[in-house]
């Protein structure tokens, strides 16, 4: 049977100065053959941020796929996400907005990256507490159902909600199934605490289902694997994703499909692993 492989859809670059070489080293043990390094790139945050994430994706171009962060804040507009696109960046990465997620004002960032391709990452629901942030956090902005409506007006545009909406599940799992291009990861204290019957409740129509997914997909193609840990920590994730999994009995081509299929289909890749070549 040939090697499971795994994709990391949600990792942030560490501050220590080998960071990028010991999560290199991590990623071939557990043999996790990509790794999206989502940048976060928020004020006073000199460690997370495109320049760091940048050098890593250029020391380890087959192995790590930069998403760099939106600043919100600062008129970050389409020519920063051009910007990022030509620096080499293959997605991007949303957090903490003045304004809820689905506000018009937005919309020139969201249309140009659907343009260039580029699979967007947000950060949903409650914040880590960090007093180097200046800024007013309002979590109620980053609810997933505003995804429900970007999604909707930017159809071509491929977008992963972080941490299924902790706490907003249903708004999360709902706006999933009817949504072709809406996806989750389940980072968080979410994987840790909450039951696989919980999760399962959650994500739990099938394609002969009578409310079904708007493509007749399983509602578990629509959850991607995605760590947002220190690298120290990988592992025990993916041991989280196993045991639900498990718990669960998901077939085979469906727990493929959370480490590593999905997510190889929205980066674009072909089967041996490497991105299709796009004239
Ligand atoms: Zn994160």
């Amino acid at each position: 049977m040939a090697r499971r492989r795994i994709i990391d859809a949600h990792h942030h670059i560490g501050g220590d100065e080998d960071y990028a070489d010991r999560l290199a080293e991590t990623c071939s043990t557990l043999n996790i053959v990509k790794v999206c390094l989502v940048c976060t790139n928020m004020p006073g945050n000199k460690l997370d941020n495109n320049a760091n994430t940048k050098r890593a994706f250029e020391k380890y171009p087959d192995l790590f796929v930069g998403f760099g962060g939106v600043n919100m804040w600062e008129d970050d507009g389409p020519e920063q996400v051009q910007r990022l696109h030509d620096e080499g960046f293959k997605g991007l990465k949303f957090i903490i907005p003045p304004k809820a997620y689905n506000d018009p004002s937005f919309y020139p960032i969201y249309e140009r990256a659907q343009e260039l391709g580029m699979p967007v990452l947000f950060h949903l629901g409650i914040v880590a507490r960090r007093s180097a942030r200046k800024i007013r956090i309002d979590n109620n902005l980053m609810r997933p159902i505003y995804l429900d409506t970007i999604a909707r007006d930017f159809p071509e545009l491929t977008i992963i909600g972080a941490h299924l909406g902790n706490p907003w599940y249903d708004e999360a799992t709902m706006s999933c199934r009817w949504n072709p291009n809406l996806y989750f990861d389940l980072s968080g204290s979410t994987l840790k605490k909450k039951t696989p019957e919980f999760l399962g409740g959650l994500l739990w129509w099938t394609p002969t289902t009578f409310y079904g997914d708007a493509e007749g997909r399983y509602a578990w193609e629509k959850i991607v694997f995605g760590s947002d840990v220190n690298w120290t920590y990988i592992k025990d994730v993916l041991n989280d994703y196993e045991q639900l999994m498990d718990a669960l009995n998901l077939r085979p081509d469906l727990r493929e499909k959370v480490l590593y299929g999905t997510m190889a289909s929205i980066l674009g890749l072909t089967d041996e692993g490497e991105a299709d070549e796009v004239p």
